[in-house]
């Protein structure tokens, strides 16, 4: 790219810059907490559709179309898709992010700042939202004002899908509805922040998949005051009662040494060794003190390689715990009943993709120290991009570990460089004339 280009685009967005800060700033203060968190439904119910809204007036005046649409027993939920209709002969590029957001959580941790505050100070703009994900959302929009503002037009089409329910799953309504409803694009980034400690401004090029599954064993009820016969030798055992909880501890323990096997034997270029996981997140069991436990549930979210299916994990747990169980006679007759609950696809895309290069050249270009090719740590709608075979990357303004926490806040450094990268991206990967 020629320097005077560069320069146009960077003195445009500098010169947006209060503007971006401001959108940023005024989308925070739109409460569009994800309805199913149920907090505070009278108030934040209906977020999601204003921050459509205004991200809607904002497209209108630099001739993007819109269409603000809800997906079907979605009501009240709606998502935007705006396309900037490029000149002509050049390749089209979405950008994807969500507009909901997580709730406060505890308010004592915010240390008397309205979380939803949208407060700017010389460094961040503070609040709900603002790292997760309403800057992205913002700086991708004005990295193409910003090109219009240079004086440039994209030759190929831009797409902006600013999609709800992220933060529950309910793709659905969502990216998933966004993707359904079309147009799609020769590539796509997703704006979630991705900068850490180390490094400002990573790509992440795959996502681990994420199971949701629980297990429950029954057992069999009677006094707590019998537990002797049921547990002890020359008791009446079965007979008497059987203790769930104790059946369940030899699910729970296999399953735990099939985690530790995983830090040896599940493994990914991106990840360091032993990241993929089996979390036991909740464990529900027994009916109250006076009675020996008739019954135990607990549910867990495992993190897979990029690499593996779905039905290759479930196969693999279902035989493990299948295994644990041959060895008791109640649980060979009475086996744990597993239940699959949520797949959160992954997606791993070749790094000699023509939009990972040329991203890390606009990082770089930007923001030299930047730009590595990553894994995420967490997951995000990319997976269901890849789902449509788009090249899709993960790119954008703040640092992940503000998200979800008491006192999110995103610099404002940030936002500026994200907005000159994606234009540059845009630049490059769609032509300009
Ligand atoms: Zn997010």
């Amino acid at each position: 790219m020629k320097e005077e280009v560069k320069n146009k685009i960077y003195e445009a967005v500098e010169s947006l810059k209060d503007e971006l800060v401001k959108t940023v700033s005024d989308l925070v203060q739109i409460k569009s907490v994800t309805p199913e968190f149920g907090y505070e439904p009278e108030k934040t119910f209906g977020g999601e559709r204003k921050v459509s809204e205004y991200l809607k007036s904002l497209m209108d005046k630099e001739g993007i179309a819109t269409d603000i649409f809800e997906a079907e027993g979605f009501a009240g939920r709606a998502s935007l898709v705006g396309v900037y209709k490029g000149t002509g002969e050049g390749k089209s590029l979405m950008f994807n992010g969500h507009i909901d957001v997580v709730p406060p959580g505890d308010i004592e941790q915010w240390n008397g700042e309205d979380p939803f505050s949208g407060r700017i100070d010389d460094e961040y703009v503070h609040g709900r939202g603002s790292v997760d994900m309403k800057g992205g959302n913002a700086a991708a929009l004005f990295a193409l004002k910003a090109l219009l503002k240079a004086g440039y037009k994209p030759k190929g089409d831009i797409v902006f899908q600013n999609a709800v329910g992220e933060e529950c799953k309910v793709t659905e309504a969502g990216t998933g509805a966004c993707l359904e409803h079309g147009p799609l694009a020769d590539a796509a980034i997703v704006c979630e922040p991705t900068s850490t400690d180390a490094i400002p401004f990573e790509i992440n090029t795959a996502q681990p998949g994420v199971f949701e599954m629980k297990w429950s064993v029954k057992g069999k009820s009677c006094h707590a005051a019998r537990r002797g016969e049921v547990i002890r030798d020359g008791g009446l055992g079965e007979e008497a009662g059987v203790d769930a909880i104790e059946k369940g501890m030899i699910i729970y323990n296999a399953v735990k040494d099939l985690e530790r096997k995983w830090g040896q034997t599940k493994k990914h270029k991106l990840y360091k060794q032993g990241y993929f996981c089996i979390n036991c997140a909740t464990i529900d069991a027994g009916v109250g003190r006076s009675l020996v436990s008739d019954n135990i549930e607990m549910s867990y979210s495992l993190f897979y390689p990029p690499q593996e299916t779905p039905e290759s994990i479930k196969n693999e747990i279902e035989a493990h715990i299948k295994n644990a169980c041959l060895n008791d006679d109640w649980l060979v007759k009475n086996p744990p009943k597993v239940e699959w609950i949520f797949n959160w696809p992954s997606f791993d895309i070749a790094q000699e993709e023509e939009i990972c290069k040329l991203a890390q050249k606009a990082v770089r270009t930007v923001v030299p120290a930047g730009g590595e090719l990553t894994g995420m740590f967490a997951v995000s709608d990319a997976s269901f991009i890849a789902e449509k075979n788009i090249p899709v990357i993960i790119l954008g303004p703040g640092e992940g570990k503000y998200a979800h926490v008491a006192g999110e806040k995103i610099a404002i450094s940030q936002l500026v460089e994200a907005a000159k990268i994606y234009a540059l991206i845009i630049a490059q990967w769609c032509g300009i004339e």
